[in-house]
């Protein structure tokens, strides 16, 4: 078995529940959701291809892991759309490194592997999550490019655990924009159902650039 590793990089996780933690992403290639403001989209678009995906051996992701990280840090695996490969060999061979395992996904194929936190992040106007992968999402991250992505994003979540945490994320133009629309919608969910929590890409007010 081997994965097309886009890259690869230590940092911290800026988002979500564990939001400043010390995290190695290990970020795959391929994703049909095709989301028009997707800040990934080396990872599938075709006028971004790059000639470098590295196909790569669970157990070669797991050295670059244990040589590049120390432990304690927590692997992330992203995308593109980590869901469509079958994820057992190299979440064991991680957990052989005694590392946490963390999934970044849209949901839109069943999950393979012993995956330790799953965050979903839905697309509703693509493909939309599985039931079987809302049932084992820790947490949701809801993009908010329009207002009406907040409706459309809870809409999918039927049988989401009654502790997984959702979060209502601006879209990154948005958040750098200071739109009011969506920033002051957020807001107002929030305040109109506690079950809900405003977040923030805090890696992207990190950068130099
Ligand atoms: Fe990009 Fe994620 Fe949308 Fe895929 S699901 S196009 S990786 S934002």
């Amino acid at each position: 078995m081997k994965y097309p590793v886009f890259e690869r990089f230590y940092t911290w996780q800026g988002e979500g529940v564990h939001l400043g933690r010390a995290a190695y992403f290990v970020r795959l290639y391929g994703c049909p959701q095709e989301c028009p403001w997707c800040d990934s989209a080396g990872t599938w678009h075709k006028d971004y291809r790059p000639a470098g995906v590295q196909l790569m051996t669970p157990e070669a992701i797991a050295a670059c892991v244990a040589q590049e990280s120390p432990e304690g840090a927590v692997v992330v695996i992203t995308g593109g759309e980590p869901i469509l490969f079958d994820l057992t060999p190299l979440v064991e061979a991680l957990h052989g490194l005694g590392r946490r395992v963390h999934l970044e996904t849209s949901g839109i194929a069943p999950l393979r592997g012993a995956i330790d936190w799953v965050t979903l992040s839905p697309k509703p106007f693509g493909t939309l999550p599985l039931p079987s992968v809302v049932q084992q999402a820790h947490e949701v991250k809801i993009i908010v490019h329009d207002t009406s992505d907040i409706r459309d994003g809870l809409a999918t979540l039927d049988g989401l655990k009654d502790d997984a945490v959702i979060w209502l994320h601006p879209e990154w133009s948005k958040a750098r924009e200071r739109d009011a629309a969506v920033l002051n919608a957020i807001t107002e969910a929030v305040k109109a159902n506690p079950r809900l929590r405003a977040g923030y890409q805090m890696h992207k007010l990190y950068r130099a650039d």
